[in-house]
């Protein structure tokens, strides 16, 4: 297979779901560039995301698994901003070009875009080591975006899912343990919160997806937004997989577990009975964990009343090890 049937396949498998997409690009595939139309009365919301071979996957990870991840933890950018998904844009290095593995690629590739109802609008493919960069587009009402720095003391922090899954997949798949399904779903089979970041918009104050742990990135949201948080840790969402660890171990999945694409957000007090509501046409749990304050940073309280001290934020590329 050359560089030019890889493009020729995807164009192919790519435009016979082109129908059924919401935004249709006026100009897709094959010219030297794209032409797209943003709709009267819409921002246009772009974002990108890269995985590397050896550092977000495995190479021996199944390619469709790859691809699927791919794309779904760009769609977690649109849904964070309260997008809804219209186009993207793959850039793939691959140090070959192996039939199967591009087949299989497309195939994960198809499918998350089906779900996410997203088209494929152009990219770019080069030899060269493993990576994937997807840019992707979403469209939102002007103004409307769900952005970092509108939260507000007072209000309530909600997350969606079980954060913390994901870093136990990890964990348990590094130390050659048997990986449990709900854990690996997590890991492998992210699901953007699409549903969920469309709900909130007009609702949340701020929003962003958890790619770095729970502490980290709603640290992002107060940082932006000038705002302090208190945040009960026996509010935080449990799942059936945890079971079996000890309360540390527990809370620095949940608290510093990355690479779980759920949401976390800021809501008014006046929306606080709606949020069953929202949480049911989005089709996810939502949990409330605690309240913004008018102070700075995070404040973390044990169900006994003591506050507890965090050891340990997100990951950071090239932050190193710790000394
Ligand atoms: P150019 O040399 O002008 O950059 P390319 O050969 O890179 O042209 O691309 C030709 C067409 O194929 C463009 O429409 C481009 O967007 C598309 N394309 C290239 N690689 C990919 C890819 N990996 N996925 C989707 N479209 C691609
Ligand atoms: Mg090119």
């Amino acid at each position: 297979m050359t560089e030019f049937q890889l493009i020729a396949q995807l164009q192919n498998r790519f435009a016979a779901h082109a129908h059924s997409m919401p935004f249709a690009p006026v100009l897709g595939i094959g010219d030297d560039a794209a032409v797209l139309a943003v709709p009267e009365g819409k921002h246009l919301v772009v974002t990108t995301d890269t995985l590397v071979s050896g550092v977000h996957f495995f190479a021996a990870d199944p390619a469709d698994a790859i691809a699927a991840k791919a794309l779904a933890v760009n769609l977690s950018d649109l849904a964070a901003m309260g997008a809804e998904p219209a186009w993207f844009f793959l850039t793939i290095s691959l140090p070959e070009i192996d039939t199967q593995w591009c087949d299989e690629f497309a195939s994960g590739l198809l499918e998350m875009a089906t779900s996410g109802r997203i088209q494929l609008a152009g990219g770019d493919t080069t030899q060269g080591p493993l990576s994937i960069t997807i840019t992707a587009m979403g469209l939102v009402g002007q103004g409307k975006a769900l952005r970092r720095d509108g939260a507000k003391p007072g209000e309530l922090i909600v997350v969606s899912g079980q954060p913390g899954l994901a870093a136990l997949a990890l964990r348990q798949e590094m130390a050659g343990k048997p990986v449990l399904p709900e854990a690996r779903q997590a890991l492998k089979h992210p699901q953007p919160r699409l549903a969920l970041g469309q709900e909130l918009v007009g609702k949340a104050s701020a929003c962003i997806d958890i790619s770095d742990g729970l502490a980290a990135d709603l640290g992002h949201i107060l940082k932006a937004s000038a705002c302090g948080a208190e945040i009960m840790l026996g509010q935080l969402p449990e799942a059936a997989a945890f079971g079996e660890l000890d309360a540390e171990t527990r809370r620095s999945l949940q608290l510093g577990g990355g690479d779980d694409y759920e949401l976390c957000f800021t809501l008014p007090q006046q929306f606080r009975h709606e949020l069953s509501a929202i949480g049911q046409a989005a089709g996810v749990a939502l949990q409330v964990i605690g309240e913004t304050t008018a102070g700075s940073g995070l404040k973390l309280w044990q169900a006994d009343g003591q506050e507890y001290v965090l050891q340990r934020g997100g990951y950071e590329h090239f932050a190193g090890k710790p000394a």
